[in-house]
């Protein structure tokens, strides 16, 4: 019923040539994949060069982050338009490292989540705990404050436009996985959430990825739980040959 996404968050690598290049062995690996949906998020400078070599191919291109306001004087920012321009389908929104580190905050994920919903684009809307939180028992106040406050004002019709991303940041980019029960347990935690506000109907559709440390050897056993629709890939995307693994999981 939820087609399964593969997503590669390729973060701040890649020049052009790179990307056409990493572009091209994906599509000769996986262009025809029908099992998934295979989403590339490049660099901004890359996506109009990924679009180029994704033609023919369902592979859907994503960017790695959007502003709210249509057009203006926002120095370095990136508005939906030039996306859709770009040729992207999704944006990630919220990712722990925006959040981390460029003071993303609930309030400002909402405010791009609402802009989204009224363009072609999907949202891939990142939330998740860390270390210190997990180990404070704050896992489930955390997650239900990050949907409560990224999600506020959305009806059910437009979720349509929400993919959801579970990303412990205890597990991105340190080789430390989530255990298969522990990201099916929160991925159900969300699941739940998402029903009691939109109705089980609505909350059925979304698809919910785990991301942190994803890697050719754990997929298998992480997209056999029932709750788990995805990855969002970090560091096994950048090489042609680990990404493909993930995608033929
Ligand atoms: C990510 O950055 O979204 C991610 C999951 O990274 P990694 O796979 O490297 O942990």
């Amino acid at each position: 019923m939820r087609l399964p996404v593969i997503a590669g968050n390729w973060k701040m690598h890649k020049t052009m040539e790179e990307a056409r290049a990493l572009t091209r062995a994906i599509k000769d690996g996986a262009g025809g994949a029908t099992h998934c949906t295979v989403v590339l998020a490049p660099p901004f400078t890359s996506l109009a060069a990924v679009c180029g070599e994704t033609k023919g191919s369902s592979i859907q291109l994503a960017a790695q982050n959007v502003h709210w306001e249509p057009k203006g004087a926002f120095t370095g920012e990136i508005s939906i338009a030039m996306l859709e321009d770009a040729g992207c389908s999704m944006v990630i929104i919220g990712h722990s490292e925006r959040r981390q580190y460029f003071g993303e905050t609930d309030e400002t994920v909402n405010r791009r989540v609402k802009a989204v919903l009224n363009s072609s684009l999907k949202a891939i809307v990142c939330i998740g705990e860390t270390l210190a939180e997990r180990e404070a028992g704050r896992v489930h106040d955390l997650i239900t404050q990050q949907l409560a406050g990224g999600l506020a004002g959305l009806t059910h019709q437009s979720l349509s436009h929400i993919i959801l991303a579970y990303e412990p940041v205890w597990a991105i980019g340190t080789g430390r996985t989530a255990s298969p029960e522990i990201a099916q347990e929160v991925h159900k935690a969300i699941r739940d959430w998402l029903s009691r506000q939109f109705g089980t109907e609505a909350a059925q559709e979304v698809r919910i990825l785990y991301g942190g440390s994803v890697k050719p050897d754990n997929v298998s056993v992480l997209m056999r739980q029932p709750d788990i629709d995805g990855a969002l890939v970090g560091g096994a995307c950048l090489e042609a040959e680990s990404f493909l693994r993930i995608i033929h999981y």
